[in-house]
């Protein structure tokens, strides 16, 4: 079995609509994917139905934008019931910060002699969560810049030169959200792009006292060793280790489908939990 349990489509700032990228999952020799556009639920439907046509299993996930003490932290959640009323009101609280930052953005890259409107960047989303890489995209589409890539790295990295902050849930509040809507909470790559500093051991242990699952061990933003420390970490914390591409299409080069995969029993670990606490598996 060869399971995939964090990628995003085009609802989010991936590049495939949800049921090519199924399709492409099941041609990538997949039997399992988890689909988690950024602070969204609505390409699942579009993905159940194209996971059924291609006999390839979907699970319902979602990567929440939270923040502990200001630094961005990515909360995978799996299993959760959308119209739970408190998560759904927090998700559109998320989705109305990343609209609203979009202004300030545009306003920075026009001072700095790349001017955009928002009207430009809102033509590049494709779906209901709009994010710094479709900003990325409408500089590309102008001719300022090659790539995403080259745009994250001169322009949009948190604290750059045109970056402005939005609204992200508190961490431990975020877990409690996604329990209450009977999900399972696994934290996303912990420990990309050096942020090992901003979630240590200790932290993680609380965390689990919060309420997590789990936390994403094989990621390909974590080397050989950052794999094999939280692999220890979640052995003597409890926590489940999951693995995945976090594949955004043509957004992400880095990241085709498959290239991390989670262990099968790992997996219906947490569709037994889903299955325990009522959520949708
Ligand atoms: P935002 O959602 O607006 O906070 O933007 C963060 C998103 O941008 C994350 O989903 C990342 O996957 C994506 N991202 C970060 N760095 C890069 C990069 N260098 N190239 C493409 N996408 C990126
Ligand atoms: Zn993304
Ligand atoms: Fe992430
Ligand atoms: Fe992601």
């Amino acid at each position: 079995m060869r399971i995939d349990l964090h990628t995003h489509s085009l609802v989010s700032d991936g590049t495939d609509a949800p049921a090519q990228l199924v399709r492409n999952a099941a041609s990538a020799g997949l039997d399992v994917i988890a689909l988690t556009d950024h602070d969204t639920f609505d390409g699942i439907d579009e993905a159940k139905a194209a996971a059924q046509a291609s006999g390839i299993g979907l699970l319902a996930g979602l990567e929440f934008s939270t923040q502990r003490a200001g630094a961005s932290v990515h909360l995978l959640a799996y299993g959760c019931d959308p119209s739970e009323p408190a998560l759904r009101d927090e998700l559109a609280k998320v989705r109305e910060g990343r609209n609203g930052r979009v202004p300030g953005m545009v306003a920075r890259l026009t001072e700095l002699g790349m001017p955009i409107t928002i009207e430009d960047v809102f033509a590049q989303a494709g779906g209901s969560s709009l994010g710094r890489p479709h900003i990325a995209d409408a500089l590309v589409a102008k001719g300022y810049l090659p790539s995403r890539d080259a745009a994250f790295r001169d322009w949009l990295y948190e604290g750059g030169p045109a970056y402005v902050d939005r609204y992200c849930t508190e961490l431990t509040r975020a877990i409690a959200l996604v329990r209450q809507a009977y999900g399972v909470a696994v934290l996303a790559h912990p420990w990309a792009r050096g942020r090992r500093d901003d979630l240590p051991e200790e932290f993680l242990a609380d965390l689990v006292a919060h309420g997590l699952d789990g936390i994403e061990v094989d990621h390909p933003d974590h080397d050989a060793d950052t794999r094999e420390a939280l692999r220890g970490i979640a052995g003597r914390l409890g926590l489940l280790a999951t693995g995945s591409s976090d594949h955004h299409g043509l957004g992400k080069v880095n990241n085709p489908l498959g290239a991390c995969l989670t262990d099968p029993e790992v997996y219906a670990e947490i569709v037994r939990r889903i299955h325990a606490r009522g959520g949708c598996a």
